[in-house]
């Protein structure tokens, strides 16, 4: 095992080895490698606490899938969700952090409280004096034939990282939920037309934002009806919508779908493991601890509301220096 300091700052540190009995020992464990989880990478390295991240099967999550992120501060130009998940991966490392790709935490045991243990899809067991949770959430997908591959092409999940580029397009939203409603008012600042494709006759949103998007003349309605198929060469030139009360089908030309139908925070690995609220969002306090002292929490896997790189970078960075503190008073 090493002892976590002995590393150059331009270059990672060596993996760590598993000990005699099979299990590999580290200070800190990251789960997840969005924006709040690699911005606790960094400011853990920075603390030489060597932490290991747990990537996760893909680096980055929701993030990474989108093209072009232009709200996050410091980049006047914009830049691509990858390619700001690679920097902020390659800043950690540059301080020892360690990013373990291509491997997901399958199990974890916090009941005994530090150090927790924690095993992955790999076969890896691991125990870490302190963890930070950060595998945020997932958008419910539709699951129709176009969207998968038009995602990022005209299919997007959040109208605040994509909503710019619709300025004077037809853009269709799906969901009739609070999201729905405060996701497509927004869209109306820049697209000609928002057209809401509801599944029932009555929306499930609050009465203050139906209102105010029944009063928005660039919304209009399309109920009882579900999309079938998204279609388009390279970027979103129609639906096919289906109403469920006559079952007519028509195509119907749109520039983008917005798909707010729901989001599910990863978080069932932590089931009957650490508090969450009714949504199943871990709960943490203003320093984000959660329940179990030594573990905390960052980004969507315990923030139902603001959902930004931005404020996932925030929370990641609390939750490191709480992090570093909570282990520093121990010692
Ligand atoms: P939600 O309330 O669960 O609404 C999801 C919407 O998507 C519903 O209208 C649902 O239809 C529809 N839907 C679900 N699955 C679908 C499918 N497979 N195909 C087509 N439509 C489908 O989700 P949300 O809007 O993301 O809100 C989540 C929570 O956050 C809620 O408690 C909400 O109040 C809260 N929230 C609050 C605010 C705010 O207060 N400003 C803003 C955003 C979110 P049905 O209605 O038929 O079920």
């Amino acid at each position: 095992m090493t002892d976590g300091f002995s590393f150059s700052l331009t270059s990672p540190a060596p993996q760590t080895e598993p000990d005699a009995d099979g299990i590999t020992r580290e200070k800190v464990i990251i789960i997840g490698s969005g924006p709040a989880g690699l911005t606790a990478a960094l400011y853990t390295a920075r603390a030489k606490l060597n932490p290991l991240v747990i990537a996760g099967h893909e680096l980055g999550g929701q993030v990474a899938l989108t093209h072009e992120i232009e709200n996050y501060p410091g980049f006047p130009d914009g830049l691509d969700g990858q390619a700001l998940v690679d920097k902020m991966k390659e800043q950690a490392e540059r301080f020892g952090a360690r990013v373990k790709m291509f491997s997901a935490v399958s199990e974890v045991d916090f009941s005994g409280g530090s150090p927790f243990t924690i095993k992955t899809d790999d076969g890896e067991t691991y125990e870490a004096e302190a963890v930070i949770v950060t595998t945020g959430a997932t958008p419910r997908r539709l699951n129709v034939p176009g969207e998968k591959e038009l995602t990022g092409h005209g299919v997007s999940y959040c109208a605040t990282c994509d909503g710019f580029f619709f300025r004077d397009k037809h853009v269709i939203v799906i969901g009739g939920g609070d999201s729905a409603m405060e996701e497509g008012l927004f869209l109306t600042r820049f697209a000609s037309k928002v057209d809401v494709v509801h599944r029932r006759d009555a929306l499930r949103a609050g009465p203050t934002l139906q209102q105010r998007a029944f009063n928005n003349e660039k919304m209009d309605f399309i109920w009882d009806t579900v999309i079938d198929e998204i279609k388009g060469d390279g970027s979103v030139t129609s639906v096919t919508l289906r109403n469920v009360k006559t079952g007519e089908v028509s195509d119907y030309a749109a520039d983008g779908v917005f798909i707010f139908i729901g989001h599910d925070p990863n978080s069932d690995l932590f089931k009957g493991q650490l508090e969450r609220d009714r949504f199943g969002y871990v709960i943490t306090d203003k320093e984000m601890h959660t329940n179990v002292e030594g573990v905390f929490a960052a980004g969507e896997i315990q923030d139902r509301i603001y959902r930004q790189v931005a404020t996932s970078v925030g929370q990641g960075t609390a939750a490191a220096i709480s992090c570093e503190r909570w282990l520093a008073a121990r010692e």
